[in-house]
Protein backbone atom coordinates (compact mmCIF):
# COMPACT_ATOMS: atom_id res chain seq x y z
CA UNK A 1 0.00 0.00 0.00
CA UNK A 2 1.26 3.45 -1.18
CA UNK A 3 -0.03 7.42 -1.40
CA UNK A 4 0.40 8.47 -4.55
CA UNK A 5 -0.37 12.42 -5.87
CA UNK A 6 -1.29 13.31 -9.20
CA UNK A 7 -3.40 16.52 -10.90
CA UNK A 8 -6.44 15.24 -12.89
CA UNK A 9 -9.60 16.22 -14.76
CA UNK A 10 -12.69 14.57 -13.33
CA UNK A 11 -14.60 12.71 -16.12
CA UNK A 12 -17.41 11.50 -14.55
CA UNK A 13 -19.19 11.14 -10.81
CA UNK A 14 -21.70 8.60 -9.29
CA UNK A 15 -23.31 8.24 -5.94
CA UNK A 16 -22.03 5.65 -4.20
CA UNK A 17 -23.38 4.29 -0.77
CA UNK A 18 -25.08 6.28 1.70
CA UNK A 19 -21.96 9.34 1.59
CA UNK A 20 -19.50 8.48 -0.95
CA UNK A 21 -18.96 9.11 -4.31
CA UNK A 22 -16.94 7.20 -7.29
CA UNK A 23 -14.89 9.43 -9.49
CA UNK A 24 -13.53 8.64 -12.76
CA UNK A 25 -10.63 10.91 -13.96
CA UNK A 26 -7.98 11.65 -16.63
CA UNK A 27 -4.71 11.79 -14.49
CA UNK A 28 -1.91 13.89 -15.90
CA UNK A 29 0.21 10.83 -15.16
CA UNK A 30 -1.62 7.92 -14.00
CA UNK A 31 -4.00 8.16 -16.60
CA UNK A 32 -8.12 6.45 -15.92
CA UNK A 33 -8.21 6.14 -12.68
CA UNK A 34 -11.12 5.17 -10.42
CA UNK A 35 -11.50 6.64 -7.36
CA UNK A 36 -13.68 5.93 -3.97
CA UNK A 37 -14.63 9.44 -2.24
CA UNK A 38 -16.11 8.20 1.33
CA UNK A 39 -18.11 10.40 3.17
CA UNK A 40 -17.30 13.30 -0.15
CA UNK A 41 -21.96 13.50 0.10
CA UNK A 42 -22.10 14.22 3.74
CA UNK A 43 -23.80 17.54 4.35
CA UNK A 44 -20.34 19.06 6.13
CA UNK A 45 -18.03 17.57 3.25
CA UNK A 46 -16.93 21.01 1.66
CA UNK A 47 -14.93 19.39 -1.04
CA UNK A 48 -17.97 17.71 -3.02
CA UNK A 49 -18.08 20.26 -5.27
CA UNK A 50 -14.56 19.24 -6.60
CA UNK A 51 -16.23 16.02 -7.79
CA UNK A 52 -18.33 17.61 -10.66
CA UNK A 53 -17.41 16.37 -13.89
CA UNK A 54 -14.85 18.55 -15.51
CA UNK A 55 -13.19 19.56 -12.33
CA UNK A 56 -9.64 19.83 -12.46
CA UNK A 57 -7.67 18.79 -9.45
CA UNK A 58 -5.17 17.39 -7.28
CA UNK A 59 -5.48 13.91 -6.04
CA UNK A 60 -3.77 11.92 -3.17
CA UNK A 61 -4.77 8.33 -2.87
CA UNK A 62 -3.76 4.78 -1.64
CA UNK A 63 -2.54 2.35 -4.62
CA UNK A 64 -3.99 -1.00 -3.18
CA UNK A 65 -2.02 -3.07 -5.79
CA UNK A 66 -4.17 -5.22 -7.73
CA UNK A 67 -7.31 -3.46 -7.18
CA UNK A 68 -8.60 -0.89 -10.01
CA UNK A 69 -10.64 0.96 -7.15
CA UNK A 70 -8.36 3.66 -5.31
CA UNK A 71 -9.61 5.62 -2.34
CA UNK A 72 -8.95 8.99 -2.30
CA UNK A 73 -7.43 10.67 0.57
CA UNK A 74 -7.82 14.39 -0.99
CA UNK A 75 -9.15 16.52 -3.60
CA UNK A 76 -8.11 20.04 -4.25
CA UNK A 77 -8.75 22.59 -6.71
CA UNK A 78 -6.11 23.73 -9.24
CA UNK A 79 -7.37 26.09 -12.08
CA UNK A 80 -10.89 26.88 -12.52
CA UNK A 81 -12.70 25.45 -15.02
CA UNK A 82 -16.05 27.17 -15.01
CA UNK A 83 -19.40 24.70 -16.18
CA UNK A 84 -20.74 26.12 -18.86
CA UNK A 85 -24.51 27.36 -18.30
CA UNK A 86 -25.44 27.62 -21.70
CA UNK A 87 -27.28 24.29 -23.45
CA UNK A 88 -25.17 23.79 -26.27
CA UNK A 89 -22.07 24.23 -24.55
CA UNK A 90 -22.95 22.01 -21.92
CA UNK A 91 -23.80 19.49 -24.29
CA UNK A 92 -20.29 20.00 -26.12
CA UNK A 93 -18.81 19.86 -22.51
CA UNK A 94 -20.35 16.74 -21.50
CA UNK A 95 -20.02 14.68 -24.92
CA UNK A 96 -16.14 15.70 -24.62
CA UNK A 97 -15.95 14.29 -21.19
CA UNK A 98 -17.59 10.93 -21.41
CA UNK A 99 -15.61 10.21 -25.33
CA UNK A 100 -12.83 10.92 -23.23
CA UNK A 101 -13.55 8.59 -20.36
CA UNK A 102 -14.99 5.94 -23.31
CA UNK A 103 -12.03 5.84 -24.97
CA UNK A 104 -8.98 5.29 -22.46
CA UNK A 105 -7.53 2.88 -19.90
CA UNK A 106 -6.12 2.05 -16.74
CA UNK A 107 -2.23 2.88 -16.66
CA UNK A 108 -2.04 4.15 -20.12
CA UNK A 109 -1.37 7.84 -19.80
CA UNK A 110 -1.79 10.70 -22.43
CA UNK A 111 -0.16 13.62 -21.13
CA UNK A 112 -0.58 15.67 -24.65
CA UNK A 113 -4.12 14.78 -24.30
CA UNK A 114 -5.16 15.72 -20.60
CA UNK A 115 -3.67 19.25 -21.47
CA UNK A 116 -6.10 19.59 -24.55
CA UNK A 117 -9.02 18.52 -22.42
CA UNK A 118 -8.06 21.01 -20.09
CA UNK A 119 -7.81 23.82 -23.14
CA UNK A 120 -10.88 23.01 -25.22
CA UNK A 121 -12.70 22.68 -21.97
CA UNK A 122 -11.82 26.00 -20.87
CA UNK A 123 -12.76 27.18 -24.44
CA UNK A 124 -16.30 25.97 -24.38
CA UNK A 125 -16.52 27.69 -20.63
CA UNK A 126 -15.76 30.57 -22.38
CA UNK A 127 -18.60 32.10 -23.85
CA UNK A 128 -17.35 33.95 -27.16
CA UNK A 129 -15.91 30.64 -28.99
CA UNK A 130 -17.80 28.58 -31.43
CA UNK A 131 -18.62 25.26 -28.94
CA UNK A 132 -19.66 23.00 -32.33
CA UNK A 133 -16.15 23.63 -34.10
CA UNK A 134 -14.14 23.33 -30.17
CA UNK A 135 -16.04 19.74 -30.10
CA UNK A 136 -14.89 18.96 -34.15
CA UNK A 137 -11.35 19.93 -33.30
CA UNK A 138 -11.57 18.14 -30.08
CA UNK A 139 -12.77 14.58 -31.81
CA UNK A 140 -9.75 15.30 -34.45
CA UNK A 141 -7.27 15.94 -32.11
CA UNK A 142 -8.27 12.94 -29.83
CA UNK A 143 -8.61 10.66 -32.52
CA UNK A 144 -4.81 11.68 -33.64
CA UNK A 145 -3.84 11.16 -29.40
CA UNK A 146 -5.10 7.58 -29.95
CA UNK A 147 -3.01 7.15 -32.60
CA UNK A 148 -5.22 7.76 -35.80
CA UNK A 149 -3.82 11.41 -36.91
CA UNK A 150 -5.09 12.80 -40.42
CA UNK A 151 -1.88 13.83 -43.09
CA UNK A 152 -3.18 16.59 -44.39
CA UNK A 153 0.11 17.37 -46.14
CA UNK A 154 -0.36 15.52 -49.95
CA UNK A 155 -2.05 13.32 -51.66
CA UNK A 156 -2.32 9.70 -51.07
CA UNK A 157 -2.61 9.02 -54.85
CA UNK A 158 0.00 11.61 -56.52
CA UNK A 159 1.73 12.95 -53.92
CA UNK A 160 0.70 16.51 -54.80
CA UNK A 161 -0.99 19.33 -52.33
CA UNK A 162 -4.62 18.30 -51.71
CA UNK A 163 -6.19 20.92 -53.74
CA UNK A 164 -9.29 21.58 -55.93
CA UNK A 165 -12.94 22.69 -55.55
CA UNK A 166 -14.42 18.65 -54.83
CA UNK A 167 -12.08 16.49 -52.88
CA UNK A 168 -11.99 13.65 -50.68
CA UNK A 169 -10.69 12.44 -47.09
CA UNK A 170 -10.06 8.15 -46.59
CA UNK A 171 -11.93 7.96 -43.63
CA UNK A 172 -9.98 4.60 -43.12
CA UNK A 173 -6.60 5.45 -43.51
CA UNK A 174 -6.80 9.83 -42.45
CA UNK A 175 -5.68 10.96 -46.02
CA UNK A 176 -7.05 13.14 -48.64
CA UNK A 177 -7.08 13.27 -52.71
CA UNK A 178 -6.92 15.75 -54.81
CA UNK A 179 -9.26 16.86 -57.30
CA UNK A 180 -7.77 15.52 -59.93
CA UNK A 181 -6.84 11.94 -58.80
CA UNK A 182 -10.79 12.31 -57.51
CA UNK A 183 -12.12 12.50 -61.23
CA UNK A 184 -9.33 10.58 -63.06
CA UNK A 185 -9.89 7.66 -61.55
CA UNK A 186 -12.31 5.21 -59.61
CA UNK A 187 -11.68 4.40 -56.30
CA UNK A 188 -12.19 0.76 -54.88
CA UNK A 189 -15.51 0.02 -53.27
CA UNK A 190 -13.73 -0.75 -49.98
CA UNK A 191 -12.40 2.45 -49.45
CA UNK A 192 -14.37 4.69 -46.89
CA UNK A 193 -14.20 8.06 -49.01
CA UNK A 194 -16.00 11.16 -48.15
CA UNK A 195 -16.33 13.76 -50.73
CA UNK A 196 -16.30 17.25 -49.79
CA UNK A 197 -15.46 20.79 -50.88
CA UNK A 198 -12.02 21.98 -51.25
CA UNK A 199 -13.37 25.08 -49.00
CA UNK A 200 -14.19 22.84 -45.98
CA UNK A 201 -10.92 20.10 -46.63
CA UNK A 202 -8.96 23.80 -46.12
CA UNK A 203 -11.08 24.75 -43.15
CA UNK A 204 -10.31 21.28 -41.40
CA UNK A 205 -6.90 21.44 -41.88
CA UNK A 206 -6.63 24.76 -40.34
CA UNK A 207 -8.67 23.60 -37.39
CA UNK A 208 -6.43 20.79 -36.64
CA UNK A 209 -3.88 23.09 -36.61
CA UNK A 210 -4.72 26.19 -35.14
CA UNK A 211 -5.14 26.80 -30.87
CA UNK A 212 -8.51 26.67 -29.18
CA UNK A 213 -8.28 30.98 -29.17
CA UNK A 214 -8.12 30.96 -32.74
CA UNK A 215 -10.81 29.38 -33.13
CA UNK A 216 -12.72 32.07 -31.85
CA UNK A 217 -11.99 34.57 -34.68
CA UNK A 218 -13.05 31.96 -37.32
CA UNK A 219 -16.11 32.37 -39.44
CA UNK A 220 -17.28 29.30 -41.75
CA UNK A 221 -19.90 28.61 -44.08
CA UNK A 222 -22.58 26.62 -43.09
CA UNK A 223 -22.10 23.72 -45.52
CA UNK A 224 -18.83 23.90 -44.61
CA UNK A 225 -19.46 23.35 -40.97
CA UNK A 226 -21.99 20.46 -41.97
CA UNK A 227 -19.43 18.70 -44.19
CA UNK A 228 -17.17 19.46 -41.67
CA UNK A 229 -18.91 17.81 -38.84
CA UNK A 230 -20.08 14.35 -41.27
CA UNK A 231 -16.11 13.68 -42.09
CA UNK A 232 -15.13 14.48 -37.69
CA UNK A 233 -17.65 12.13 -36.66
CA UNK A 234 -17.63 9.14 -39.34
CA UNK A 235 -13.87 9.63 -38.58
CA UNK A 236 -13.85 9.38 -35.11
CA UNK A 237 -16.49 6.49 -35.17
CA UNK A 238 -14.74 4.81 -37.90
CA UNK A 239 -11.35 4.53 -35.33
CA UNK A 240 -13.31 4.32 -31.87
CA UNK A 241 -15.65 2.11 -33.02
CA UNK A 242 -18.97 3.37 -31.25
CA UNK A 243 -20.92 6.24 -32.76
CA UNK A 244 -20.32 9.50 -31.49
CA UNK A 245 -23.46 12.66 -31.64
CA UNK A 246 -23.59 15.79 -32.74
CA UNK A 247 -23.75 18.83 -31.06
CA UNK A 248 -26.63 20.11 -32.44
CA UNK A 249 -28.83 16.55 -32.43
ZN1 LIG B 1 -3.82 13.63 -56.41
Amino acid sequence: MKFRKDEALVLHSRKWSESSFILTCLARESGKLSLVSKGARRPKAFTGAYHTPGSHVELIWIDHSQRDLFSLVSIDPLVQVSVPLEYLRFTAWMRILRLVKRTINPESPHPTGYYQLIRTLQAIGSDKTDARLLYLQFVLRWVSELGFPIDWSRCDRCGNLVRGKRLAILVDRGVGICENCLTGKPTSPEEQLLQISGETYAWLRKLDAMSEREVKRITVSDRAREEMETVCMRYGEHHLGFSLRSVFQ
